[in-house]
């Protein structure tokens, strides 16, 4: 999700289908196999990442 120039991602809803990394224009999504998912507060699994070029 993007929004106001800020992308975020619940990881802990994410169920690593890749359909975004195929389906992203710009290649800019790429899924690996280093991940975090223990965690004691699941708000801990929210990512969010300021676009460059936005504001
Ligand atoms: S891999 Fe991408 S499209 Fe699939 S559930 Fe996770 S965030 Fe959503």
């Amino acid at each position: 999700m993007v929004t106001d120039g800020t992308w975020v991602l619940d990881v802990g809803r994410c169920v690593f289908c890749d359909a975004c990394a195929r389906a992203c224009p710009r290649d800019a999504i790429r899924l690996g196999h280093r991940i975090e998912l223990a965690v004691l507060d699941p708000a801990d699994l929210i990512v969010s990442r300021r676009i460059r070029g936005r504001t």
